[in-house]
């Protein structure tokens, strides 16, 4: 949001002499706004409600304008006429200006130019706290959301005819397709991108203070902002570089993986459910999102692929779901003699996939892909060792306690005899 008042009246300069008059008046309220003792403000908006055609509101504008450059050149930009000459001319498009008006007019002026300065030394560098200056009969709180009772952010009318925040509106739609004021089937709703209402946001712009949708857009980034801790979806043991699909289904995950794609960060954490009263695992992997697609009924499919691992140092919860403060496991260096045990492995669980039955082993590279082939290099690539590894310990049975040991060791040697055990188990029962 532009806040400079110089370069805001240099718009509204811009703008003017475009044509561009009702933009120029947005321009010129926040400008009135953000600065609401600088004589600019109220001059250029008096130009626009001047052009208009809405003499008494300009008339006002540019006495103020006059009156707050007391002492002072009123302001007359290159091109412009002065303020007087406006004056004229809005005393002009007036039929009549009786002298109780004209009284009222001045009484009028002199307690808004006080109530101006005094606002503008309290104000601080932080958010300028303006009264609305809203038609009679219209209040702040018309424009709120009764979801979430704050001021309609990204406004999203339903079919049925009622407005909501867009993210306010999507976490009810998280529960039931129906609109959360009359009920109305929602279902379309779901599936498709829904638009935000571009009308009602430039009426909130034009009839709001700035400071109220500023306060407003600062939550609304709050709410979506990274917190320090991870979010993190309960399921099951995701390894690095090896894809995890995900069938989005409950509220608390769908709401989740919505603020992961709309922050941008498309990063989270994957974890095993524990049966203690944790909720979860004490180690998970990240995983980044590479697409996602919304289904008509809402519910979402995720294509992940696992990035690092992490351990859990601390747990919270936000809004439903769990979140922790991870840090992000690395192996140690190996020991001798870890590279022929990692060639052995790599062989032995080559000739095991060879060995799967066709419509299996299609079945597994459908959803995994082919194995990784072995990276050129040292075998000890840190942080996770060879993707091969990974590869095969997704698609070996292993108890799901036995798969958490696993994913939290830092010893490369320690996986791959795991797995070396585990070929062995499966070629015993074979035979
Ligand atoms: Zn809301
Ligand atoms: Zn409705």
């Amino acid at each position: 949001m532009e806040t400079s008042p110089l370069l805001l009246s240099l718009r509204c300069h811009a703008l003017h002499l475009l044509d561009r008059h009702r933009e120029a008046l947005v321009v010129a309220d926040k400008l009135r706004h953000i600065l609401p003792s600088w004589s600019r403000g109220h001059y250029w908006r008096g130009c626009c409600l001047l052009l208009a055609c809405r003499p008494q509101e300009a008339l006002t504008s540019l006495l103020l304008a006059v009156a707050l450059s007391a002492g002072q050149a009123p302001p007359n930009p290159a091109g412009m006429p002065c303020p007087h000459t406006l004056i004229q001319a809005g005393l002009g498009q007036l039929c009549s200006l009786s002298e109780v008006h004209l009284q009222l007019l001045v009484n009028w002026i002199s307690k808004e130019i006080t109530r101006l300065k005094r606002l503008e030394s309290k104000s601080s560098n932080e958010i300028l706290v303006v009264p609305p200056s809203l038609p009679p009969g219209i209040e702040e709180a018309d424009f709120d959301c009764i979801l979430c009772s704050r001021i309609l952010w990204k406004p999203v009318t339903t079919p049925c005819g009622h407005t909501f925040c867009s993210g306010c509106l999507d976490r009810c739609l998280d529960h039931t397709a129906t609109c959360p004021l009359c009920m109305a089937p929602l279902h379309d709703l779901l599936s498709s991108s829904r638009c935000i209402s571009v009308a009602l946001k430039a009426i909130l712009e034009l009839m709001l203070p700035a400071s109220s949708l500023y306060s407003r857009e600062l939550s609304a980034r709050a709410e979506l902002a990274a917190p320090a801790h991870v979010p993190v979806f309960v399921c099951t043991v995701a390894w690095p570089g090896v894809p995890c699909p995900l069938y989005v289904f409950e509220p608390r995950y769908r709401l989740l993986v919505r603020r992961c794609v709309e922050t941008g960060g498309r990063v989270f954490g994957m974890a095993a459910g524990s049966e203690g009263g944790h909720g979860f695992v004490d180690v998970g992997t990240l995983l980044d999102v590479r697409d996602w697609l919304r289904l008509p009924d809402g519910c979402s499919l995720l294509t992940a692929v696992g990035a690092r691992r992490f351990r859990v140092i601390a747990r919270a919860e936000r809004d439903g779901y769990f979140t922790a403060r991870v840090e992000l496991l690395r192996d140690r260096p190996s020991g001798p003699g870890v590279k022929e045990l990692a060639e052995k492995v790599r062989c032995k669980g080559q000739r095991w996939v060879a060995s799967m039955p066709p419509n299996a082993r299609a079945e597994v590279e459908r959803a995994f892909g082919h194995m990784p082939a072995q990276e050129s290099g040292d075998y000890c690539c840190p942080p996770d060792g060879p993707a091969w590894a990974w590869w095969l310990l997704a698609i070996l049975p292993l108890s799901p306690r036995l798969q958490v040991a696993i994913l939290a060791t830092t010893s490369l040697e320690k996986r791959l005899r795991a797995i070396d055990k585990t070929l062995d188990r499966i070629q015993c029962c074979r035979v």
